[in-house]
This record gives C-alpha cells, sequence and structure tokens, in this order.
C-alpha cells in the first residue's frame, strides 16, 4: 500500500481533517468573539528561492522546491502560520536521507568539512523550532532519519528492543505487538513522530503516569558523531561514573545524530479500563491525583482538565439530545458549577486493574467527585490523535490555538497554574485581544505534574504571529519567575532557548556548551536549538577531521 500523503502545511494526513462543532463555535464566539480566517494559500504560490550549492554528500540528496518546502519547519504555531501564508522565513538548500549509521557519520563528515549547517529531522512535529530552518551565511541541509526505520534487534528476555532511530508511533507497536509486547510510549504525536525525536527531546507519552517518560524507557543508545560512532549499550543499573545517556536524552540534536536506541519493553496488558469521573473543583481534583500518586495503585493515565478546559471540552462534544440533558443537569449541580473532568485509565492483569480502579473510587468520593462512567474515557481514547487536526480548522475559522506546558511539584502547582493563567490573560488585553486559557494536569509523578495550557484568541489578519508572541513570552516568563520548568516534554529548540539559563544556571549552561563544543567542534549541527549561541570553534575532533 503506498504511504499516505502528509499535510504539507498543517497537521497531519492530506486526506483527514476535523471540524469545529457548532457548540464549540458558539462557545469561542462568546467568550472570545470572531477573528479573521486564516486560509491557506496553494502550494504554488509559496516563493522558493534557488537553492545555495552544497557539496556532494555520500547519501541520497534533494534539493527540488517541494522537498525544500516540506523539510523546512516542523508545526509549531509560527510554522504552521507561515507555511499557510507561504511566508517561510528560510529553505534547507538540500534534504539528505541516510540509510544506516555508517552514511550519517559520513554525510556529518562531509558536511563539517564543507562549512554547511546541518538541521537533523526525525519525525518533524517539533513545537519549539527545533527543525525550523533558519536564515543564514552557511548553506543548510536537512539530515532526516527518514530511512532509518524499524526494529534492529529484540531480545525478548530481557525485555529490551532495539530501534533505529526514524521508527514512528505506529511502527514500535506495529513491531512489538505480534511478540505480545509494547512500549506504551504514546504521545499526541505519536502517527508521525520518531524514536529519535522522542529521545532528542525528553518526549512524553499520554501513559507516562504508568509508564514513565522515554527518559526511563530508554536503555541504550547509538549516535552518529562527526567524531565517529559513540555507542551507549543497555545496561540494566551502572556506577561507570555519570549516566552519560542522560545526556544524550534531551540533546535536541547538538551533540550528534542518534541513530538506534534500545527501549524498554514490557508484555501487553491482559486488561485496560477507565473512568470519567466529575470533581467538584480544580483543588478537589489535584488532592485527587496528588492521593493516587503517592498512595497508589497508581493509574497508566491521569489526566485532570480545570474548569475552563472542562466547559471547553463540552463544547467540542457533540451528544445526542438525551444525554445531553443528563449531562446538563448533572454540571448544574451547585457542587459542580467549577466541576473538572478527570480521566483515570489502569492497565494489567484483570485483578490489578479491578483493584486499582476500586482503590481510586474511594479516593475520588471522598473528595466529593462522581464518576460518570466509561464513555467519556472511550471517547477520549478513540479522538486523541484526532484533536490536531481541530487546530487546523479553527485557524480556517478564525482562531488561533497553542499549547504550552510545564510542571513544578505538588506544593507548587496551583499557584503555578494561577500565575500563567493570569499573566497569560493580562499579556492578551495589553495587546488589544482577549483570549481563553484551558489546562490540565497530565504526566503526574510522586512529587508533582505537569500542567498543559492551551489558549485560543480571535486572529488578526497580518499579526498572527505577534498576538501568539505577547501570550507566550508572558506564559514562559510567569512559568520561569514561579519556579516551574520551561518545558516538560516539548523540549526547548529555539523558542525556550532564552529562559534555559534561568533555569540550569549560568555553570548548566557552560556545562552544555562544553559538551557541544567536544562533540561538535565547529557547531554546525542544529545551530540555535538547545543553546542560545553555539559555542565557538574548538580543536577539532579526532576520527575523520583534520587536527
Ligand atoms: C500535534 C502535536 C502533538 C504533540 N504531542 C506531544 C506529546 O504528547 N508529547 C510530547 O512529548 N511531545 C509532543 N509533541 C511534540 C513533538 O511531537 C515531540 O517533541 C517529538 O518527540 C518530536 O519527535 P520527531 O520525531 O517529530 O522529532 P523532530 O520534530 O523531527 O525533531 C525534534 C528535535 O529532535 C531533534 N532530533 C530528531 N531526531 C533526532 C535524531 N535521530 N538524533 C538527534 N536529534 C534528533 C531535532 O533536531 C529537533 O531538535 C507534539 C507535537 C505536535 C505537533
Amino acid at each position: 500500500m503506498p504511504d499516505r500523503e502528509r499535510r504539507w502545511n498543517g497537521w497531519g494526513f492530506a486526506d483527514e481533517s476535523a471540524p469545529v462543532p457548532e457548540s464549540a463555535r458558539t462557545w469561542l464566539s462568546k467568550r472570545l468573539g470572531a477573528g479573521d480566517r486564516l486560509s491557506a494559500v496553494p502550494e504554488r504560490d509559496v516563493r522558493i528561492p534557488p537553492a545555495r550549492p552544497v557539496p556532494d554528500l555520500p547519501a541520497t540528496t534533494l534539493s527540488d522546491p517541494s522537498s525544500r518546502l516540506r523539510h523546512a519547519c516542523g508545526l509549531g504555531f509560527p510554522d504552521v502560520v507561515r507555511l499557510r501564508t507561504g511566508a517561510l522565513e528560510a529553505f534547507p538548500d538540500a534534504v539528505c536521507f541516510p540509510e544506516n549509521t555508517r552514511q550519517v557519520v559520513a554525510v556529518l563528515q562531509s558536511a563539517a568539512a564543507a562549512e554547511v549547517a546541518l538541521v537533523l529531522r526525525g519525525g518533524g512535529t517539533s513545537v519549539v523550532g527545533g527543525i525550523t530552518v533558519r536564515p543564514g551565511p552557511r548553506p543548510t541541509v536537512v539530515l532526516t532519519l527518514d530511512r532509518l526505520r524499524g526494529l534492529a534487534s529484540l531480545d525478548s528476555v530481557s525485555l529490551l528492543a532495539t530501534f533505529r532511530a526514524g521508527t514512528l508511533g505506529p511502527e514500535v507497536e506495529g513491531a512489538l505487538a505480534p511478540c505480545g509486547l509494547r512500549l506504551g510510549h504514546e504521545p499526541q504525536s505519536f502517527e508521525f513522530s520518531s524514536v529519535g525525536g522522542w529521545v532528542a527531546t525528553r518526549s512524553a507519552g499520554q501513559r507516562s503516569t504508568g509508564i514513565g517518560k522515554i527518559d526511563d524507557l530508554v536503555a541504550g543508545l547509538e549516535v552518529a558523531t562527526p567524531g565517529g560512532v559513540w555507542r551507549l549499550p543497555a545496561q540494566p543499573a551502572s556506577a561507570a561514573g555519570p549516566e552519560l545517556r542522560r545526556l544524550v536524552i534531551g540533546s535536541e540534536g547538538c551533540l550528534g545524530v542518534i541513530t538506534e536506541v534500545t527501549l524498554r519493553v514490557r508484555p501487553l496488558p491482559e486488561c485496560r479500563d477507565g473512568v470519567a469521573v466529575l470533581v467538584p473543583g480544580w483543588s478537589a481534583g489535584m488532592e485527587v491525583c496528588r492521593a493516587l500518586l503517592q498512595r497508589g495503585p497508581v493509574p497508566e493515565v491521569v489526566r485532570l482538565s480545570d474548569p475552563d478546559e472542562t466547559s471547553f471540552g463540552i463544547a467540542l462534544t457533540e451528544l445526542p439530545r438525551l444525554a445531553s440533558s443528563v449531562r446538563n443537569a448533572i454540571f448544574g449541580l451547585r457542587r459542580f458549577r467549577h466541576g473538572c473532568l478527570l480521566l483515570l485509565e489502569w492497565a494489567g492483569s484483570l485483578q490489578k486493574v479491578t483493584l486499582a480502579r476500586q482503590t481510586a473510587a474511594k479516593v475520588w468520593r471522598d473528595s466529593g467527585g462522581l464518576a460518570l462512567g466509561r464513555t467519556g474515557w472511550q471517547r477520549w481514547l478513540d479522538e486523541r490523535f484526532r484533536h490536531p487536526y481541530v487546530r487546523d480548522a479553527l485557524l480556517s475559522a478564525g482562531w488561533g490555538v497553542d499549547t504550552l506546558e510545564t510542571a513544578t511539584r505538588w506544593s507548587a502547582l496551583a499557584a503555578l497554574h494561577n500565575a500563567v493563567r493570569e499573566a497569560m490573560t493580562v499579556a492578551a488585553q495589553k495587546a488589544g485581544f482577549r483570549t481563553a486559557v484551558l489546562c490540565h494536569l497530565s504526566h503526574a509523578y510522586r512529587d508533582g505534574a505537569s500542567l498543559y495550557f492551551t489558549f485560543l484568541w480571535p486572529l488578526r489578519c497580518g499579526d498572527e504571529i505577534g498576538q501568539w508572541q505577547a501570550v507566550k513570552d508572558a506564559a514562559s516568563e510567569a512559568i520561569i519567575s514561579n519556579g516551574g520548568t520551561i518545558t516538560h516534554h516539548h523540549g526547548v529548540g529555539t523558542m525556550h532557548a532564552p529562559y534555559l539559563e534561568r533555569e540550569v544556571g549560568e555553570q548548566g549552561i557552560a556545562a552544555l556548551a562544553a559538551v557541544t563544543r567536544a562533540l561538535d567542534p565547529q557547531g554546525f549541527l542544529n545551530p540555535g536549538v538547545l543553546l542560545l549561541q553555539t559555542p565557538e570553534p574548538g580543536p577539532r575532533t579526532p576520527g575523520g577531521r583534520e587536527e
């Protein structure tokens, strides 16, 4: 079967879309007013300048306009606006498709010698500017991992599976399922993001509460560097110096190209069960989540929407008349005036799941929660990978939408939630428009949790990115000033690089710069990503490079 075509100027498959339901349009019109519709220019109207010459690279290399356009950026809000308006700031001069680790090393060495900037690209779903080609004096080549795909080896005794870095989410699970195994790492971008991208960005899947972040799933790594191949084999545990695998996890392409990853996998669960619960408010909901994480049994999925996200979620869900009346009656109860929707899911043996559900039920009942049954959870499960299509539909309907995320300890979570919402709302007001800020708590831990914000606003034609920037800057500032991490799972990219030093300190930046300089002395890998300034060139590395 031929590969389904991907949309070049937005999310997902070209032949798939999701409309904005009428009830959601009404909700948005009331809260925000109408905005200017952002239509999408046809591909033929995008002006692509001629490619600058690049040296011969030892792998298939394309420089036709269509390939250059499709590899020019990721899927952050500014990327999508620029794609839709055809106003990209820069295009790669070529796109290179190595097919194995040997070719990747050879490409790195040729590119370094020719002083070409390389942008490393996995599935292309970065939302933080991690793969957006930027204007610069050096020709830029995108090195894509698209042809390094598939399961390289499986050690089913040790429950370790080694995948090539370009393998996409469905291919990972598709290779494991016939062996009765799964990885369980399911970011919302699952269908299009890659193993190497997950590791490079320290991604979190929607089941991370039970499964762990990708950080916890990586057992071993192979990294191609300009100086040769760096192997960090799988070990169950080790005391051989600092944990260097952890240095590569989250390195966002600045230390080399991750070519293979050995991942900890687990048996497919015998049983899965979930529930939607209505809790009386955000504080009560957070207490339920904390109790579940600290006392156990820990669910695989925990997702608590704040009152505004709960309200918008209802507007997005069109129900038959009877079901809708029942829902309205429940939400109309005084106790649930600021009601919050909590989704929980458990996986494992029937006995384990039954016990976990019973234990959790006691916790939510003690907090005044009401179980709404399995339907809400099942709907989320069925539709969760379709939600990103709604973003494109919202832009066409006149509303901007973006998301951002952070994490902090339980004791600081409520204050961070307030501070970020307030900062975003005020920033939009100052800039002369209204915004709706929605939030959910997910990716929960014993000591804290992630907050995932969605913000929506009426678009002003020609100023879409300016509007977004005003709110995004205010949110980033509020996160850092209130002790949150600048990113829980999207990564640093270029967008969060200005805030990194305030989180990791001057010493942290110096250490990162030194490691980058050691592995990429010429600073040609992903310049501007992770570190604001590419470290000064140092002495050249041994192994294939001049001294
Ligand atoms: C709609 C949507 C939903 C999302 N949902 C989630 C979510 O639930 N959880 C989450 O964590 N993230 C999410 N993201 C963000 C994104 O999907 C993740 O950051 C993902 O891990 C990126 O993987 P990728 O393969 O697409 O990498 P890319 O976007 O291609 O690259 C991301 C970064 O990693 C580097 N990189 C990629 N591959 C390699 C490699 N092999 N070696 C070295 N460096 C490499 C790139 O240079 C870049 O800096 C979402 C994004 C979108 C658009």
